[in-house]
């Protein structure tokens, strides 16, 4: 029996912040193609414990391990319990955990500032270059970035725009770094997805929904498709790519 392109049997993957939201999704959907995959969180310890139970549900493994990742001693804990977890071998690497807090310059505390420095840029180097050295030859590594990673469309984000070029840049410079050994490096960028971070009701959501081309918020279901499509072996020769998933927001 031949197996489909995009199916993940036999692999492992690492998936941070995946207790909610965007990580969610992706660990759910990367279990449901065939992957063992271990997950970090650091608050949600019960909707941690919910994501391991539905993919227990449709046959899938999924492992939640509590790491936070703004502390990069945690970060690098984290990612050495998965790989023991995971049995000593990683193939795909999602750096997904992520917070955007917004405010005008002069306006943004200092410690909102350092606190998304922590978490979206040191967490995923941290992450990153510790899962490297047991990443398998061939791997994935996907950074999910944000509409942010390409421009700046609205006053007040200055910091999280910064912290995810920084992601955007890191991707790059690894795919060049990694390419050797075939492991590819991507950039995911979503544009409003519905998730407690962004939620898609209220008055915001309608000023941002007016500004999307298809009238509507993304799902996480929707970004987790493009992931599992990266990680793929259909995904081969994508490599430090930006790619965008934003209803065509900056078209
Ligand atoms: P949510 O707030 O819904 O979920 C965030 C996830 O990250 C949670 O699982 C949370 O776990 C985890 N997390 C947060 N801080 C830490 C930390 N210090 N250590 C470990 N895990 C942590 O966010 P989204 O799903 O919306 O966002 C996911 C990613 O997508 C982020 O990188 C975000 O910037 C990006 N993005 C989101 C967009 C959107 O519109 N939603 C748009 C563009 C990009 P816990 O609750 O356990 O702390």
């Amino acid at each position: 029996m031949t197996s489909h392109i995009l199916d993940l049997t036999g692999k492992t993957a690492l998936v941070t912040g995946g207790s909610r939201g965007i990580g969610a999704a992706c660990v759910s959907l990367l279990a449901e193609r065939g992957a063992t995959v271990a997950f970090t969180y650091a608050k949600s310890a019960e909707q941690a414990e919910e994501v391991v139970a539905r993919a227990a549900a449709f046959g899938g493994k999924a492992i939640a391990i509590s790491a936070d990742l703004a502390d990069p001693m945690k970060a690098v804990a984290g990612v050495e319990k998965a790989v023991d977890a995971l049995g000593g071998r990683l193939d795909i690497l999602v750096n997904n955990a992520g917070v955007a807090e917004h405010g005008s310059i002069g306006a943004l505390a200092n410690d909102t500032l350092e606190r998304q420095l922590d978490i979206n840029v040191r967490g995923v180097w941290y992450t990153t270059t510790t899962a490297v050295a047991v990443l398998a030859d061939g791997g994935r590594i996907i950074n999910i970035g944000s509409f942010f990673s390409e421009r700046v469309p609205f006053p007040g984000s200055s910091a999280y725009g910064m912290t995810k070029h920084a992601v955007a840049g890191m991707t790059k410079g690894w795919a060049r770094d990694l390419a050797a050994r075939k492991i590819t490096v991507n950039t995911v960028e979503p544009g409003p997805i519905a998730t407690d971070a962004n939620p898609e009701e209220g008055e915001r959501a309608k000023r941002i929904q007016a500004v999307v081309p298809l009238g509507r918020f993304g799902q996480p279901h929707e970004v987790a498709e493009l992931v599992a499509f990266l990680a793929s072996s259909a995904a081969g020769y994508i490599t430090g790519a930006n790619i965008l998933i934003d209803g065509g927001l900056l078209a």
